[in-house]
């Protein structure tokens, strides 16, 4: 199904072990034992199949086996049964969720278009066309396939689900694919992300002549509030998760400040801690304890805030390329205010650089982290999915230190010490690189954490611990941590500046051709629960952080003045 179905397999490492088992006729302790030592229980299975002669016993009996676990140790051993060579090995490690062959959705999304570009839907059995491409050249063949490729990515943003997708292609073709999918209140889509600045002069320097907004930046989640056709509200988080059972108070106030004009429509909008006496914000640690599913209404203890800072959709029309100007004035013609439950993103339009770095100020003195600056009218479209330049983030730690904090993967911990024996008292840090799918070493972390920080990652961590790393770990062989862990959780951290270094894996070749980067004096901020390991800060975002530092350019300076010595 699709991601934002959040459907899981559930298909857990002794499940699969069992099914190797018994596929195999070996016994669970061996395979456990192997799958230890390689760290890889993929190449076990293939290596068990290779062992062992085709067991005709050990056919998948779906009917046997009420219950669901031995049911899917059945389907799973109906499955090694019919491997062949390698096959074992990519099976388990799909059913794992850790096949990692580097093949990202968009490589996927290009597949797919150059599939249907090229032997066109609709044709009959066997096929007149199987090359609709032939007789043009190399250059206009690719660019004829980027550019339908380019509908099929745009519709996948507003409709990411395959099983709608992928029979409009083989019935109608790929130009006819935006006027039968489209975005659809129910459907999350992803959000408009927004790209790091500076400070104000940058702000003004990047939009220059461009009409912009400049609006409170609040410290909650990301709330994106459906209201289908039926009347029925959902809330989706930042990652396409279904909040809606989180969120009972939102769902029931909707109705409430929703203009009788509105039939349907899907709305951007930060839900943020409030404190209903002190009719003030409170701070976004106030949020996480907030219990994350199945809430009930009378059971709420941290108030949430509504802030809404777009309209994406409208009774029936898709408003993502219009330009936010007017996104804008519908958001505020089809809800109205109300204090503490439903309110618009403080904003003032204005060029004045002095009135921005005031209203920066303003912001933080009200519970905000600083400012988005959004264009309001040309490249003013809400762009999907991307890291735009269109909304610049101003947030007032930039000013001082290296910029945006990041978003980090811990990979490993180290024993604590003295006052922190008996839990761990520092932690290995990733970043993850999407064109290798791989997480590279950054730093090593031992800052930030308050006493009950320390316990509740001592908690949940050890349970993730691995016999040995991931092999899609980049690491140095020299600093290895006391414990492994699985790349589960990200966590928010602040630096104070970046190095090169010899031993941190992370950006590697892009700024030193040996040298990674690391982060210096790390600080713990806060766990990333709305972000996947996937989603942590990637390896060419923390080389350019780097670059933007100067760090490869000191270190050239420094060596060439050491041989000039
Ligand atoms: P990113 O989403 O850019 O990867 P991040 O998740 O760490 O980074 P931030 O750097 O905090 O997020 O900035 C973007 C987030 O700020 C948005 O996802 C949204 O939740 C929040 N936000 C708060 N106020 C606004 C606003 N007025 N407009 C847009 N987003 C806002």
């Amino acid at each position: 199904g699709p991601a934002y179905l959040g459907m899981e397999l559930g298909v857990g490492e002794t499940v699969l072990m069992k099914a190797v088992a018994q596929a195999t006729g070996r016994q669970l302790d061996k395979i456990k034992a192997e799958a230890q030592e390689k760290g890889d229980l993929g190449l076990v299975a293939e290596s068990s199949r290779s062992n062992q002669p085709h067991d005709v016993s050990s056919r998948p009996s779906l009917t046997a086996g009420g219950r669901a676990m031995n049911k899917k140790i059945d389907i799973i051993k109906g499955l090694f049964v019919a491997c062949r060579f390698s096959e074992a090995r990519y099976i388990v490690r799909s059913l794992a969720g850790k096949l990692r062959i580097g093949l990202a959705e968009q490589s996927v999304l290009s597949a797919l278009s150059q599939a249907v570009c090229l032997s066109p839907p609709g044709q009959g059995f066997p096929p007149a066309v199987l090359d609709a491409g032939m007789g043009k050249s190399a250059e206009s063949r690719r660019s004829w396939i980027e550019e339908k490729s380019l509908i099929l990515k745009q519709t996948y943003c507003e409709m990411p689900n395959y099983d709608v997708l992928i029979p409009v292609l083989l019935k109608e073709g790929i130009d006819e694919l935006p006027n039968h999918c489209k975005l659809t209140p129910g459907v999350p889509l992803r959000p408009m992300l927004a790209h790091p600045t500076k400070g104000v002069g940058e702000v003004m320097k990047r939009f220059d002549e461009a009409a912009f907004t400049c609006e409170y930046k609040y410290d909650g989640e990301r709330a994106q509030i459906h209201i289908l056709e039926s009347g029925e509200v959902r809330v989706f988080s930042r990652n396409q998760e279904d909040n809606t059972s989180k969120y009972p108070d939102i769902v029931s106030r909707v109705p409430t400040v929703t203009k009788d004009s509105v039939t349907s429509c899907v709305l951007d909008a930060e839900a943020v801690a409030w404190d209903r006496e002190k009719k003030q914000i409170q701070p976004f640690q106030v949020l996480t304890t907030r219990k994350r599913k199945d809430v009930e209404a009378s059971e709420i203890t941290v108030q949430v805030c509504v802030y809404a800072f777009d309209l994406l959709y409208l009774n029936g029309e898709s408003l993502v390329r219009q330009p936010l100007c007017r996104r804008r004035a519908l958001l505020k013609e089809s809800f109205s205010e109300v204090e503490g439950e439903f309110v618009f993103a403080r904003s003032i339009d204005s060029n004045n650089t002095d009135a921005i770095a005031e209203f920066l100020e303003q912001s933080v003195r009200d519970s905000c982290e600083g400012l988005m600056v959004k264009t309001l009218e040309k490249d003013a479209t809400y762009e999907i999915a991307k890291r735009s330049h269109n909304w610049l983030k101003l947030k007032k730690d930039y000013l001082d230190g290296v910029g945006d904090t990041v978003d980090l993967c811990v990979i490993g911990a180290y024993l604590g010490k003295g006052k922190r024996a008996g839990a761990y008292g520092g932690f290995l840090l990733a970043c993850y690189d999407d064109d290798n799918e791989e997480f590279q070493s950054v730093c090593k972390i031992g800052t930030g954490f308050k006493d009950e920080d320390l316990e509740q990652h001592y908690k949940f961590l050890k349970e993730h611990i691995l016999p040995k790393p991931r092999a899609y770990y980049r690491i140095d062989p020299g600093a290895e941590p006391d414990v492994w862990l699985d790349a589960v959780q990200v966590w928010e951290v602040k630096c104070a500046d970046l190095s090169l270094s010899p031993v941190y894996k992370a950006a590697m070749g892009m700024v030193d051709p040996e040298k990674g980067i690391s982060l210096r004096f790390p600080r713990f901020l806060r766990i990333r629960d709305d972000k996947k390991p996937e989603d942590a800060t990637t390896g060419a975002q923390v080389g350019r952080l780097a670059f933007k530092k100067n760090v490869g350019v000191d270190s050239c300076s420094e060596r060439s003045h050491l041989t000039a010595r």
